[in-house]
């Protein structure tokens, strides 16, 4: 299956874990489509040129993944030029982080919309010509949030718990098609996302982590890589921990 040139998509793939995602794909030379949002085109340029620096065809769009009409048209468009999706990474994700009672409808409307309504959205967009092709590779990325909470994240726990549970009944209705859907919870990564967190707040993160150490983008881009490897390919409807040790399950 890897000496097929596999078309992926990515959301989030303009940085962060997505990118790395990006560029594990890229050793197997498929090609790939990032997906991003900000109107600052930096990021997803520079990951353009990554990719293409070790030979692979990519190429960015910049679409709310939170829109279903948006979504929908982009992987419309990819469908027409490619004529399927082999892999879809669903990455994309934010945090609005504030204790319930100052949450506002907005903050929990936006991280709901970016982070759960957009695996539906993009996931939705797929799962025909995955079907027809009788093959395909969904990976969702959910969180050690998820399953332990935090203060502060009820809007993205909520999330990341709701990507759990879309993977496991979607893994069941598609299993027979030879399409398989898993999840990946990281625990505590080094990007954008949480780079301005308080030096306090990272320091009690590191303490809940056995490795003592946190987790570098390339440790999940491995793990995904994998699920969608021929060496996982009995593995449906997991979600996978990784995370040093933070959450065992
Ligand atoms: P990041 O560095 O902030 O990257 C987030 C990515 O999502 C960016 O590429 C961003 O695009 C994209 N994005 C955000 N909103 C979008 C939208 N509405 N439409 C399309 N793309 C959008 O975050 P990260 O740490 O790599 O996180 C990646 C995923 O891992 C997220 O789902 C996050 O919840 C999850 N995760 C992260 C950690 C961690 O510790 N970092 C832990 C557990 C789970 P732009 O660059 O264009 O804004």
């Amino acid at each position: 299956m890897e000496k097929e040139q596999r078309l992926v998509v990515i959301t989030g793939g303009s940085r962060g874990i997505g990118r790395a995602i990006a560029l594990r794909f890229a050793k197997e030379n498929p090609r790939i489509v990032i997906i991003h949002y900000d109107p600052d085109e930096t990021y997803a340029e520079e990951t353009l040129g990554l990719l293409k620096a070790r030979g692979v065809s990519a190429e960015a769009f910049k679409v709310d993944v939170s829109s279903f009409t948006a979504t929908k048209e982009l992987f419309d468009g990819l469908l027409n030029d490619y004529g399927k999706v082999d892999v879809l990474i669903n990455n994309a994700g934010i945090i609005r982080d504030t204790f319930l009672m100052r949450m506002t409808e907005e903050d929990w409307d936006r991280v709901i919309n970016v982070n759960l309504k957009s695996v539906f959205n993009c996931s939705r967009a797929v799962i025909r010509a995955m079907i027809r092709e009788s093959r395909g590779w969904i990976v969702n990325i959910s969180s050690v949030v998820a399953t332990i909470g935090n203060p502060g994240q009820t809007n993205y726990g909520a999330s990341k718990g709701g990507i759990i549970s879309f993977t496991k009944s979607l893994a069941r209705e598609v299993a027979g098609k030879g399409i398989h859907v898993n999840a990946v919870a990281p625990g505590f990564v080094l990007t954008d996302m949480t780079e301005p967190l308080p030096e306090k707040v990272k320091e009690a993160f590191l303490q809940q982590i056995p490795m003592k150490r946190p987790g570098k983008p390339e440790d999940i881009a491995g793990v995904v890589y994998w699920l969608c490897s021929e060496d996982a390919d009995y593995i449906t409807g997991q979600t996978i921990h990784v995370n040093g040790g933070m959450f065992m399950s």
